[in-house]
C-alpha cells in the first residue's frame, strides 16, 4: 500500500460518516443519525388528493374514490395500502442503502417514518399483526438480512402491535426489476406460503404487510392472497416508498 492511499484510509477512518441520502459528511456528533437534516426535509410525502384505497396521488382535478387506476387491478385480498414517501432522491438512496448497502441501521429511521404516516386508516385503532414480506433464502444468505423484516420490526415497535413472520418465499425466481406488470403477476402468483406455526394467530386477524417499496402491488397482492386463504380477515400494506412516475 502506498503512503498516499494509507494516508487516505486513515483520513476516511477519522472523518465523520457521510449521510446515506446525499453523501455529504455528517457532523461528528450526528453520525449516528445516518441521514442529514436536509435529506430528512427533502423526503416528500405523497401529494394530495390520494386514492382512498392505496394512497396513490390522483392529481389536482381528480376526485378521491374507492379505487384508482393503480389499484383497480389488485386482487380483493389486499384491502388497502399507504406509503411514507415518494420514491425519488433521497428516498431511493435510503432504500438502496438498506437493501444493498448493508446499512441495516437505516431501518429504524425508515420504520419510524412509516409508523407516523404510512399506516392505512382502518388500522388506526384495534389490534393487528405486523408481517414482513419475506425475501428468498438465496438473497437472505447473500445479504445477511431481509430489509422488510427490519422495517417491520421498527414499525411493530413504534405502533405497539406484534411482529409475526407468517410468510415464506417458496422459490427464488428472477428479479422483478424491468418486468411488465403482467409478467410480475405471473412470477409472484405462487411465490408465498404461510408458515404452519402462523395459521392459528392468522385466523380472523387483521394484518399489516410491510415492505420497502410499492411498485405495482403484485408482490403484496400475492402475499395477501396467501394470508387470506390461511384465515386472515383483512390485509393491508405499508411501505417506506412508493414509485410515482408522474409526481
Ligand atoms: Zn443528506
Ligand atoms: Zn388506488
Amino acid at each position: 500500500m502506498s503512503r498516499g492511499s494509507l494516508a487516505r484510509e486513515l483520513l476516511d477512518f477519522f472523518l465523520p460518516a457521510a449521510c446515506l441520502g446525499c453523501r455529504d459528511h455528517l457532523p461528528l456528533e450526528r453520525t449516528s443519525e445516518l441521514v442529514c437534516g436536509r435529506c430528512r426535509t427533502r423526503l416528500r410525502e405523497l401529494p394530495w388528493p390520494r386514492c382512498d384505497r392505496c394512497g396513490y396521488p390522483l392529481g389536482s382535478r381528480a376526485v378521491p374514490g374507492p379505487a384508482c387506476v393503480e389499484c383497480h387491478g389488485w386482487g380483493g385480498e389486499l384491502t388497502g395500502a399507504r406509503s411514507a414517501v415518494v420514491l425519488r432522491p433521497p428516498a431511493d438512496d435510503l432504500v438502496h442503502g438498506l437493501k444493498y448497502g448493508g446499512w441495516a441501521e437505516l431501518a429504524g429511521f425508515m420504520g419510524r417514518r412509516m409508523a407516523r404516516c404510512a399506516i392505512p386508516p382502518p388500522l388506526a385503532s384495534g389490534p393487528y399483526l405486523v408481517v414482513p414480506i419475506p425475501t428468498t433464502r438465496r438473497r437472505m444468505r447473500s445479504r445477511g438480512y431481509n430489509q422488510a423484516r427490519l422495517l417491520a420490526s421498527a414499525v411493530s415497535e413504534e405502533v405497539g402491535r406484534p411482529l409475526r413472520e407468517a410468510l415464506e418465499r417458496r422459490h427464488g425466481g428472477p428479479t422483478q426489476v424491468g418486468l411488465h406488470p403482467a409478467q410480475r403477476r405471473a412470477n409472484v402468483k405462487r411465490a408465498f406460503v404461510v408458515r404452519d406455526d402462523a395459521i392459528v394467530v392468522l385466523s380472523g386477524a387483521r394484518v399489516l404487510l410491510v415492505d420497502d417499496v410499492l411498485t405495482t402491488g403484485s408482490t403484496a397482492g400475492a402475499a395477501a392472497r396467501g394470508l387470506v386463504q390461511a384465515g386472515a380477515a383483512e390485509v393491508f400494506l405499508s411501505t417506506f416508498a412508493r414509485a410515482c412516475p408522474y409526481v
